[in-house]
């Protein structure tokens, strides 16, 4: 099945209104925190006031509890908690399960025989995929899944029946199937997911394409929250050659199934692209900016299908899919050695999978950074690299674009940010940590920085990676702007600082491009007037093209790695990659220490000094302002003008925490 546009639309606009769940329920790690019903986080006082032993869900209010809780108790929902207290008290995961039962119930089946199992109220079931048997472990290990989920559902449903197990559990696992099939993680405000919904063939029909033209996101709508106006009209038609399925569908619509939850998380759909009447909307199921391999075989593991979307199929491989897996051979002599070759990437990946894994375990930032630094420049070091028969091996790195350099630009920025406050907490007192810290800080930014241009240049090969790189821009604005924020430089001038006032936008506005008159019009809710992807994106590239070289050489000063990066936001050099020896990196011992002996030299430069530095600081602060609204303008396209991103943003370019204390009276 199949949905498809009923009419022509433009880009960043919804095509649904907000669709209720057919079914949800929390993770088992959000049941205190959260209203069962609606997903709103408690308030305290109902934490307090709820009995642990006398229920497993809470709620926000007697409107949600008079909804939700008979339907925990006649779902069977209750029983699989008590179930599986005693038989897996610890490990439990049990929201699919939970979701499963509430579905069953709502859905008032008509006897097993009488119907097949491979469509329920529409919806796929993937039965006959999920649970045939097949080679690989991965499957097993959801087979088992299925066969001792749906096992505990229907003993659940036998013990709220006082009735014996039969040992039959085939409908069971066929609406398990369903929720695993069709479910999707409700996340909110950019927090971890607080659960799962189903949600009816309005939203699951919708296929998945690895280069969409539509995203979603979640409105959470407590019984308090006010209905809001201006709600968008269904925009969006089945489509397909089954005609009874879409009858069906239409007529169950307009039915709309008795006790589906009425509080739960609603989901929109929106567009992200111009789409034609009669063309099929498409949403993203997985992380877009990995290679296709990686997709394929996560979208088998979840959801049992192979993608054939324009951008799998494509041949040549699309320009994205190409850098996302490009690596440099070091020596040439191997490089038709596909063999070799394939090996060399595992081991790549594994090695920075491994330094990215022990850095959120172990949360050692120093050692990873290390790690990361040196595969980067250098390949796999020495040790990981023993020859094949006497044969001496081809090293592989990794293109600046490669999906793994991606990932370890990302975990760098933040392994540098916590480094720093670290060495923060540790020995506040001394001035040489400050120092450090700041150059720690300076080279999160960098990294953030340099994220979000390399990015930029696939999305403009791309433009279905909006929401991505939408974060990305935002996340280097909030690093710059703390960085030109930061107390910290006080100790670079040795306490000497002239006030500049970096709190508000007004101050700094930039009259080159519109984009802070953009975002102000988005956030006073004035129709957004849209000025337009490419004209805003034009401005912005411009604006920030013409600042980055005033800052880039200052960010990456002592930093080796940073250094062969000539400029983040013009990706030149990279087309220059294959043949160039720009990326030809001299190992350096000890690539990750900061140079910080420099920094004295120039901080007994006088008022000088304190004046470049106030510069640098404006300069910062002037692409990060940038930033953030570039982000902002794009998030605002994939998830409207009002989302929480646009005050968070508002807050950050009004933030607060800029210079107080001492420095401010060294003006005068
Ligand atoms: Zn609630
Ligand atoms: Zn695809
Ligand atoms: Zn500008």
């Amino acid at each position: 099945m199949e949905m498809r546009m009923s009419e022509d639309t433009e880009m960043g606009l919804d095509l649904t209104p907000p669709l209720p769940p057919l079914a949800s329920s929390l993770h088992d790690s959000h049941l205190r925190s959260h209203c069962s019903a609606c997903f709103s986080p408690l308030p305290p006082t109902v934490l307090v006031n709820t009995n642990p032993s006398s229920s497993f869900l809470c709620y926000c209010s007697p409107p949600c509890s008079a909804s939700d809780s008979p339907l925990h108790f006649s779902s069977a929902e209750h029983h699989l908690f008590l179930l599986l207290r005693h038989s897996h008290p610890s490990t439990a995961h049990s929201s699919d399960l939970r979701a499963a039962l509430r579905l069953l119930h709502i859905l008032h089946l008509p006897p097993l025989h009488t119907q097949p199992l491979h469509r329920i109220c529409g919806l796929l079931t993937n039965l006959h995929h999920l649970i045939s048997p097949s080679h690989n472990s991965e499957s097993d290990e959801t087979l088992t899944r299925i066969r001792d989920g749906g096992k505990a559902m229907a003993i659940a449903r036998c013990m709220r029946d006082g009735t014996e197990f039969s040992g039959d559990s085939k409908l069971e696992e066929a609406l398990l199937c369903l929720v695993l099939t069709n479910a999707v993680e409700v996340q909110v405000n950019g927090g971890s997911a607080l659960g799962i919904a189903v949600y009816d063939w309005c939203f699951s029909w919708i296929n998945h394409s690895c280069s969409p033209n539509a995203c979603y996101r979640f409105l959470l709508r407590s019984p308090e929250t006010p209905q809001f106006s201006g709600e968008s009209r269904l925009q969006i038609i089945p489509g397909g050659n089954d005609e009874i399925e879409i009858q069906n569908a239409v007529r169950s619509k307009s039915e709309s199934i008795e006790g589906c939850n009425v509080h739960g998380p609603r989901i929109i759909v929106r567009s992200i692209k111009a789409i034609k009447k009669g063309e099929e909307v498409w949403v993203a199921y997985i992380d877009l900016l990995q290679p296709k391999e990686i997709r394929h075989a996560e979208l088998w593991v979840k959801y049992r299908f192979s993608c054939c979307c324009n951008r799998c199929n494509a041949s040549p491989p699309t320009y994205v899919d190409l850098v996302l897996q490009e690596t440099l051979a070091h020596s040439l002599n191997h490089i038709d050695d596909n063999m070799c070759r394939e090996e060399e990437i595992r081991k790549l990946t594994d090695y920075v999978d491994d330094a990215i894994a022990d850095y959120l375990s172990v949360g050692n930032p120093e050692a990873c950074c290390g790690k990361l630094e040196n595969v980067l420049a250098q390949g796999l070091p020495d040790e990981q690299l023993e020859p094949i028969e006497g044969k001496s091996r081809a090293n592989f790195k990794l293109h600046p674009l490669h999906h793994l350099s991606l990932a370890a630009y990302t975990t760098l920025a933040s392994a540098y940010r916590v480094h720093a406050s670290q060495l923060l907490d540790l020995h506040s007192e001394m001035d040489g940590d400050e120092l450090e810290a700041l150059s720690l800080i300076k080279t999160s930014a960098a990294y953030s920085l340099l994220l979000a241009g390399a990015t930029h240049h696939i999305f403009l090969s791309d433009s279905s990676l909006i929401a991505s790189i939408a974060n990305f821009w935002m996340s280097a604005g909030e690093s710059l702007l703390s960085l030109a924020r930061s107390s910290l430089w006080n100790s670079f001038v040795k306490g000497r600082l002239p006030f500049i006032n970096l709190s508000s936008l007004q101050s700094h506005k930039c009259y080159e491009c519109s984009l802070a008159d953009e975002f102000e019009a988005n956030f006073f809710g004035s129709q957004a007037h849209n000025g337009g992807l490419e004209n805003i994106s034009k401005q912005f590239l411009n604006c920030v093209s013409s600042i980055t070289p005033k800052v880039w050489s200052f960010l990456i000063k002592g930093h080796h790695l940073c250094k062969k990066f000539k400029d983040p936001i013009d990706s030149n050099w990279l087309q220059k990659m294959e043949t160039s020896k720009i990326w030809d990196f001299q190992a350096h011992s000890g690539c990750t220490a900061m140079d910080s002996s420099s920094w004295d030299e120039e901080s007994t430069g006088g008022y000088e000094a304190q004046r470049d530095t106030n510069q640098e600081r404006k300069n910062l602060f002037k692409l990060g302002i940038h930033c953030l609204l570039y982000g902002g303008f794009l998030s605002s396209i994939c998830y409207g003008p009002s989302s929480y991103l646009t005050r968070y943003i508002r807050n950050l370019v009004d933030g607060e925490e800029s210079l107080t204390g001492n420095s401010s009276h060294e003006m005068d």
